[in-house]
Parts: structure tokens; sequence; C-alpha cells
């Protein structure tokens, strides 16, 4: 048995318009004590597991000094042991890296990164609130790769107002000339409370800034599935491609609702059937941390049924499903008879399909093509 530890670094330079995590602008002062703070939870996880994935997420994590960073992942991988075919993903934004920061971020033991990239076109990452620029996004996988990076990942969002699909494929095009071994595509959403927001409510209509229309999301989506399944990568998530053997090992264990240890401001931890919600408030994290006392600030627990319709919409994301035997077996409830009638309805919506895979004779539930562009409504059939 192994264990999946997330690690948050919640500094950015610069809030992108869209951004809704955990994450506030970069001070080097606050940053120190913070990955102090940090190390030092860490070090408080006693018994743990050998660790299968390490996932260094934010905000930005490499808007970290190189010092600062590198000593974090020393503390990582001087405290935990590691199964041998581990992955170990650290997420960067291509203003915050060079040469040598990448080189030692790769000596020090991670050995997959994702860019976010969001877009090949300056305009957009100017939309976004980006800090970077095409070329210097092109320049950190070009950088990724000479420092040794055999797995690389490229984040990008389609749907932003007013952008066409020849621009959106343009995007996706250059993305591929780089040949990541994983790309992201995520439909642009303005979360409540978002600098995006709120420029769509104050500007709608004034001045163009409206969302985009449905339908040419759904052709922006579709020619996403179609253009890279076409180029050899699997379409393993919603959102989500890889080649061969590239899939995020990390995001599947979410997916299978395996038990994942998270640490640092505003992070989750799902053990033994049960949530912790670590504070995210920076201050009170360090606070807490310092003075002995746990940062977690809420659990809950989580009943069999609802561990049940958990598996069901997690596993669903995959678009290969889920498997009806084996969910039955590790929950000891058939999804045929508890979730007859929304099966059914959902048959007939063409939103999934029951298919048999292989030559074992084995039954998945997996989202249709179409299931796939509205899945929120399947998952909450099942909630
Ligand atoms: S870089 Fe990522 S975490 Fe930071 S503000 Fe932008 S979207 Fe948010």
């Amino acid at each position: 048995m192994s264990l999946s530890l997330y690690v948050h670094i919640p500094f950015c330079l610069k809030r992108c318009v869209y951004c809704d995590f955990v994450s506030g602008i970069y001070d080097s002062g606050k940053a120190v004590d913070y990955v102090t703070t940090l190390k030092k939870e860490i070090r408080g996880i006693t018994n743990a597991k050998p660790l299968s994935t390490l996932y260094i997420g934010g905000g930005t994590p490499t808007a970290l000094s190189t010092d600062i960073l590198s000593g974090l992942i020393d503390n990582i991988f001087n405290h935990f042991r590691f199964i041998d075919n581990y992955e170990a993903t650290i997420e960067a934004n291509p203003g915050t890296v060079d040469s040598d920061k990448l080189k030692i971020i790769r000596s020090a033991g991670i050995n997959r990164i994702s860019i976010g990239v969001q877009s090949f076109n300056d305009a957009e990452l100017s939309f976004l609130g980006r800090i970077h620029t095409r070329d210097e996004a092109e320049q950190a996988v070009y950088l990724s790769r000479e420092a040794g990076f055999k797995n690389v990942g490229i984040d990008l969002i389609y749907g932003l107002p007013g952008q066409s699909i020849e621009r959106w494929k343009k995007t996706l095009k250059e993305a591929l000339s780089l040949r990541p071994e994983h790309i992201s595509a995520y439909e642009l959403t303005a979360e409540k409370g978002t600098t995006l927001d709120k420029m769509l409510k104050i500007t709608s209509g004034a001045n163009n800034l409206k969302p985009l229309d449905e339908d040419k999301i759904i052709d922006m989506y579709n020619h996403t599935i179609d253009h890279l399944t076409s180029s050899g990568y699997i379409h393993y998530e919603i959102s989500n491609f890889a080649t061969p053997g590239h899939s995020c090992k990390h995001n599947l264990n979410y997916w299978d609702r395996k038990e994942y240890r998270g640490t640092g401001t505003g992070a989750h931890s799902f053990m033994e059937d049960k949530r912790f919600y670590n504070t995210a408030g920076l201050d009170h994290y360090i606070e807490a941390v310092s003075e002995n006392r746990s940062p977690v600030e809420e659990h809950e627990n989580i009943s069999a049924d609802r561990a049940f319709s958990e598996a069901i919409f997690l596993g669903l994301r995959k678009t290969g499903g889920i498997n009806i035997e084996s969910l039955s077996r590790r929950y000891n409830i058939n999804i045929l008879s508890r979730y007859n009638h929304e099966i059914e309805y959902l048959r007939e919506a063409g939103l999934i399909e029951i298919t048999c895979s292989g030559y074992s004779y084995e039954t998945n539930l997996k989202l249709t093509k179409k299931g796939l562009i509205l899945s929120n409504e399947v998952f909450a059939r099942f909630i």
C-alpha cells in the first residue's frame, strides 16, 4: 500500500482574472515563514506509507526562490520513502522558471512538470492576467526538456470571451508541436467572486465582453478531443489527455477515490473515509503549526451512501468509466439496483452507456460523448 501527498504553495506573482485558488501575492518574507511551517507539518506526518505520488501545486510553486524550493523538496524526499516508479509533479508558471531552477528541481527528484501555459496567443494571455508571453511558455517547455524532464504536461484554457475556434485550434496546434506527454484543456469558467466574474457582469454588453456561446464551446471541446486523439493522445478524463503511459497518476488517485494526504493552506486530506480541511488562512496556518496545533479546521465523516455516490461521480470523470462489478464489490452495494431509475433515465437521454470490456465480460458504466459535455448534469443524478 502507498500514499499520495499534495503540497500547497499559496503564492503567485500576480492574480489571474479567473483564479479562485487559495493563493495570494508572493512576499519573500512570508514565503520563508510559510515553507518553514510547511516543512514542520510534513515532518509531523509519522508512520506514513511510502509515497507513490507527490504533487506540489498552488498557487505557483515555482514562484519560490530556487533555494527555498529545493530545500522543501529535499525535506519531502528525506522524510518519506518513495516507491520505485513514483510520480512527483510540480506545477510551474512559465514566468517563474529558468534553466538553473528547473535543473535543481529535477535533480532533487521531481520527475514530472505541469506547465501553466493556458494559451499561445499573447492577447489572450494578457486578457487572462498571466505574467508570461507565448514565447516564454514555449521556452519553459524547452528548458524543462533540457533539465531532464521526460514527462511534461501543458495546461490550456479555451472558451475565452471573443475567442474564435481558429484561435483555439492554433493554440492546440502549437501545444502539439512541443510534443508534451500530457495536455489538460479546461473550459474557462467565471467562478463567483473572481475578477473575471466581475468583468463579465460590469461590462456585459458595453464592450462586447460576453461569455462565449455554448455552441462554440462545444465545438472547441469536440475539436480538442478529435485533434488530440488523432495525434496519438489518449483521452482519459473529461479534460485530460496523455500519450500512452503518461496519465497523471496523482489525479487518477483522486478519481479512483483513494486516500491522499494534503499539506499547506487550504489543503484537503482523505484518509480512512474521513475528509480533513486545513485552514486556508496563511497567518492562521503558520500560527497553528508553529504552536504545535493542528492546521485542520474542519473534518467530515463520510457515510457509506455518500462514499458510494462519490465513487460514482468521481469514477465517471474517467473516460473508461467505472467497472460495475468491482465498484459494487468495494462498496457492497449494487449500483444497477441502487441507481436503477437514474441509470435508465441517463441512458435514454444518451448521456451514459454500459459497455462490455474485452473478453472478461465485465461491464463498465461510462459517459457518452454527449455525457462528457453534460457531465455535471450526469453527476447531479448520483448526488
Ligand atoms: S498562476 Fe494559477 S494559482 Fe496563480 S493566480 Fe494564476 S491561476 Fe491562480
